[in-house]
């Protein structure tokens, strides 16, 4: 098999999660992964994009996706067979605090003399923890790492040893690589100062053809996949920032959360007219929509303007996020640059007040306009989000949020529509290090039950989410959280069914499922309150069977959030065009240059 110089895995969120029997709830109901979070973080790509620009050669193994497509998959035995220069591993988001830790003493354990490398977003936040494993022996902090990260790579590559002894000039290289955090032969921690920060995202790509050659080159389509059903539903992403204006309270990916952990000072945009190229690069293998990550006006109207100027014309779906109420006239310029788009806003609560206290700006009636313009303009569909577990929000003001979005149903109904569609899902499972909330959590009302990262990583093993959140706050307690989420999820199933925004079958089938997972909630609380740790652990091994199947999409049928797609998964044949074609103008470059 052939070498490479990075490897990157992915670890599933729990590492053995296949023999574990974990009520995980709705934690995932609203996002493409399952409760595993097999999706790998979307710096994957950029990463093995960059350093493979740079002539380097880099692997992406899901390992997360393996598992839970295949029963039998043995992760050592497809460790063991790896051969890289240098493995990185994500923990970017803390629900992989397990997981990741699990993996890489795996990888220690079969590549003891292969160095190790931790980044993402909790890395940046835990890097001291980290650098103190055995397993970990290199942590990059900071949210744009793939400059660092290719000095790195070719350092390890080039015969760069592990732990340099502190007066070498190795030690001096590795000291010169910014934002990393690396141990010397004494076992002393040195982490460099944070000070590779782009102000923009100009020297990224987040180009999928290095996915695709990848795939070809490895042969090993499996490994790549980025969620269990991208097959099927191939929803991509693209992306306008790294950073936010924002400071919503719980949010690792906050403008607080960005200056503290990463030392960013303003958000970093990509080139509207890049945005768009990097858009219709995805558009020419894959049928699927493109979803936008940051709202397309964080950078202004002129930047939104631009963006639309150069996408124009562009049919496939396209989703985009709302951040804030929108000027009167903004859809129907989308409309007119991408006929085929979908609105998300994030509403939080149909109460101002609960939004407010967030760090939503907006109110109820400002964001009803936008909804209406849109609406007006055309907009395939409409997703609305809200959440439980915020600050200022009691189980009562839950309720009323399912009122709200029962009204608006019964608005929109009465027009003919259903294209407005409300979700309703818990903060979990837990309040993102870094945030305000985390940082300062009486100040904003929440109960924190974890703080180190040893505490999230045990957690994460506790048999019902009830356990696994790991916070409370001022106004619900963690049974009222779970209370409250699953009545409002059950109320919200029904009014859709009630507005045949759902099938009645599907309404059925979603009600049925929270009811089980009702049941066994209040079934593991029992559980958990055995003193004897062997009928404790023997009980839960009885329920498993029922805990699996009550996993998957508790509170809302996943298959919600899609949009009908013209067909359905990847198309090889173009995908192979499109490789063909990268190969043929690396070749042509290459001849040009020697010639
Ligand atoms: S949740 Fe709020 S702070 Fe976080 S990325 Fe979204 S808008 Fe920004």
């Amino acid at each position: 098999m052939s070498s490479s110089d990075l490897i990157l895995l992915h670890a599933p969120s729990v590492y053995d999660f296949r023999g574990q029997s974990i009520l995980y709830g709705p934690v995932s109901d609203l996002v493409p992964s399952t409760p595993v979070f097999e999706m790998y973080p979307i710096g994957f790509t950029t990463i093995a994009e960059y350093l493979e620009r740079h002539g380097l050669r880099v692997r992406i193994v899901n390992l997360a996706v393996r598992m839970l497509e295949e029963p039998n998959y043995d992760v050592e035995r497809q460790i063991s067979k790896l051969s890289a220069a240098l493995f990185g591993i994500d923990l970017h988001w803390l629900p992989h605090a397990h997981g990741s830790i699990e993996v890489a003493r795996v990888v220690k354990r079969l590549h003891p003399r292969t160095p190790i490398l931790f980044g993402g977003f909790s890395s940046t936040y835990f890097y001291l923890d980290l650098i103190g494993r055995p397993e970990v022996d290199f942590v990059m902090r900071g949210d744009s790492t793939e400059g660092p990260t290719l000095e790195l790579t070719q350092y390890i590559s080039s015969g760069g040893a592990m732990h340099p002894s502190p007066s070498s000039a190795e030690a001096r290289r590795l000291a010169a690589i910014p934002n990393l955090v690396w141990r010397d032969s004494e076992n002393q921690p040195h982490a460099n100062p944070l000070t590779y920060s782009p102000e923009n995202l100009d020297d990224i790509l987040l180009d999928y053809t290095y996915v695709l050659k990848a795939v070809v080159r490895y042969r090993d389509l499996a490994s790549f996949i980025p969620f269990r059903a991208w097959m099927r539903y191939p929803i991509t992403a693209a992306l306008s920032v790294r950073g936010c204006r924002y400071n919503c309270t719980t949010c690792g990916g906050s403008a607080c959360a960005f200056a503290k952990l990463h030392g960013r000072k303003k958000p970093a945009f990509r080139k509207p007219e890049d945005l768009a190229n990097d858009i219709r690069r995805i558009g020419r293998f894959s049928p699927g929509p493109i979803f936008i990550l940051g709202d397309i006006r964080q950078a202004g109207d002129a930047y939104a303007e631009r963006f639309l100027d150069a996408i124009s014309g562009y049919k496939k779906p396209v989703f985009l996020e709302l951040f804030d109420a929108t000027p009167p006239g903004f859809f129907k310029k989308v409309a007119r640059a991408l006929p085929h788009f979908t609105v998300e806003i994030s509403l939080e609560s149909h109460d101002d007040d609960v939004r407010r206290m967030f760090g939503r700006p907006y109110t109820t009636a400002a964001i009803e306009k936008s909804i209406d313009d849109a609406l007006d303009a055309g907009c395939r569909r409409l997703d609305l989000f809200f959440m439980t577990g915020l600050r200022g929000q009691t189980y009562e003001s839950v309720m009323g949020t399912v009122d709200y979005s029962g009204r608006l149903l019964a608005r929109y109904g009465a027009r003919g529509e259903s294209r407005v569609i409300p979700f309703i899902s818990p903060l979990a499972p837990f309040v993102d290090p870094g945030s305000r909330a985390f940082e300062e959590p009486e100040r904003y009302g929440y109960r924190l039950f974890c703080r180190t990262l040893e505490e999230h990583r045990q957690a994460l093993l506790a048999p019902s989410w009830k356990y696994v959140l790991n916070y409370e706050t001022e106004w619900m307690s963690r049974d009222q959280i779970v209370a409250s989420t699953y009545e409002a999820g059950r109320r919200l199933n029904l009014l859709k069914a009630e507005y045949g925004v759902i099938d009645a079958a599907v309404a059925q089938a979603t009600d049925k499922r929270i009811a089980k997972a009702v049941a066994l909630s209040q079934e593991i609380d029992g559980v958990v309150a055995i003193a004897d740790p062997d009928e404790r652990r023997a009980r839960l091994r009885a329920l498993k069977p029922q805990v699996d199947t009550a996993n998957l999409s508790t509170v809302c049928d996943k298959r919600e959030l899609e949009v009908p797609l013209k067909h359905a998964g990847v198309d090889f044949v173009q995908a192979a065009h499109v490789v063909a074609q990268e190969w043929w103008k690396g070749l042509t470059k290459e001849s040009a240059r020697s010639a």
